[in-house]
């Protein structure tokens, strides 16, 4: 680091207030997470250096006896830890592993089920602003009114009078479980593809701590830097009939030379996510959305579907009569970083929005627990609802994460 200041003391200045504007605040994006500094130690390696096109054993350039082994490690501990017949290392993120499945899968054109973005999916699941909303023709389905959790019926039905190629299910702002069988079934029933896209669930996958969808499905894809707690990118787990499609779609057709200090990097997390502390953490996480989700709860806050199972809430406000984009502005104020995000069935643009979505993966990093959680409940209740208290709520937050730094000095 010493260097950096020296060479560049701008970007240098950059990277430090990061770590100030982290450890000073609570850090509740669903998404993200602190990357342990062994991971970090990969990812600001030498190995950004490497050309290595292709695969270990079968690059287009010379020199990559020593990547390979780093490749190989991550694939090897990608298919030991989620217990899949074949793993691809190498999306620079979760949208390329997207963007990769759908290119081995399908042409374009092809008809897709997926869930709407309004009610939880993802941009690449079908919105028309991205390559999947533009090259395919996509049909979603939602939630139910009543409960707020997958129609069930409403997939079987879609499923059956429009015969997609492939069926989608994963989500970026769904806090319940998702019964993988019944979209087997339905997959089954009309010969399609199933695609999961666990990347918001995988690192609770990894720890024991929810059910894996790699039993059930022909391809999943995934992030590595949400609960998993790895560095910035992507992966894609499927079986072994589908193993040359998937590699061939990431490499050459989507990307060109892979990241081989962020493959270095996913090797490390995956190796950390292995050992029984990560299995410790999953379930934490999922302590800690939930007493998060009680507290508030308790403070007239209703959460989406009535609770969560996962590592996020989804918090309807009308009844406060705040807007996502007003409560993500007063959490800022106070120190606490959210993001505001539709509910099922939103009155509110997306820009505005009736919701907010937390997520305790950074928190329970932190050490943080159920105690914890219950002041942030009420901490975050109080900004949303007063703005006369954010000024208290944001010293509490600052003795709060002082008892629980992020990336400690020294
Ligand atoms: N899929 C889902 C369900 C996601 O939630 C996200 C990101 O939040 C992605 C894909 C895309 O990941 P990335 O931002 O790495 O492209």
């Amino acid at each position: 680091f010493s260097e950096l200041k020296q060479n560049d003391p701008e970007i240098a200045q950059v990277l430090l207030d990061e770590v100030e504007r982290l450890r000073g605040g609570l850090q509740l994006i669903a998404s993200e997470n602190f990357a342990s500094p062994a991971v970090i130690a990969a990812l600001g390696s030498t190995l950004t250096n490497k050309y290595a096109e292709g695969y270990p054993g079968r690059r287009y350039y010379g020199g990559c006896e020593v990547v390979d082994r780093a490749e190989r490690l991550a694939i090897d501990r990608a298919k030991a830890l989620f217990g899949a017949a074949h793993a691809n290392v190498q999306p620079h993120s979760g949208a390329s592993a997207n963007l990769a499945a759908y290119a081995a899968l399908l042409r374009p054109g092809d008809t897709v089920l997926a869930m709407a973005l309004s009610h939880g999916g993802h941009l690449t699941h079908g919105s028309k602003v991205n390559f999947s909303g533009r090259w395919f023709d996509v049909v979603a389905y939602g939630v139910r009114r009543d409960t707020e959790t997958i129609d069930y019926d409403e997939v079987r039905e879609l499923a059956v009078r429009h015969q997609p190629k492939l069926i989608i299910c994963g989500a970026t702002a769904y806090p319940r479980l998702i019964d993988y069988a019944v979209f087997r079934g339905v997959a089954d029933e009309v010969g399609a593809w199933l695609l999961v896209d666990a990347a918001h669930t995988i690192g609770l996958v990894a720890g024991g701590a929810v059910p894996s969808p790699v039993p059930y499905a022909d391809v999943v894809t995934f992030t590595t830097h949400k609960a998993l707690r790895g560095p910035r990118g992507g992966g894609i787990l499927c079986t072994a009939e589908l193993a040359s499609k998937i590699d061939r779609a990431v490499f050459p057709f989507v990307q060109g030379g892979p990241l081989m200090h962020a493959v270095a990097a996913k090797a490390v997390a995956f190796g950390e996510a292995s050992r029984p502390e990560f299995r410790a953490y999953a379930e934490q996480v999922i302590a800690n959305a939930r007493a998060l989700t009680d507290a508030l709860a308790a403070e007239g806050m209703r959460p989406v579907s009535g609770g969560t199972d996962t590592h996020l809430a989804l918090i309807d406000l009308r009844d406060l009569g705040v807007t996502g984009a007003t409560a993500e502005r007063s959490c800022a104020a106070a120190g606490i970083t959210l993001n505001r995000n539709a509910i099922p069935y939103d009155p509110e643009p997306p820009t505005v929005t009736s919701g907010i979505r937390l997520g305790t993966p950074c928190v329970t990093t932190q050490g943080m627990g159920v105690a914890e959680m219950k002041e942030i409940g009420s901490m975050v209740a109080r900004a949303v609802r007063d703005p006369g208290a954010i000024t208290s709520v944001a010293e509490r937050v600052t003795q709060l994460t002082r008892g629980h730094p992020v990336y400690p000095r020294g």
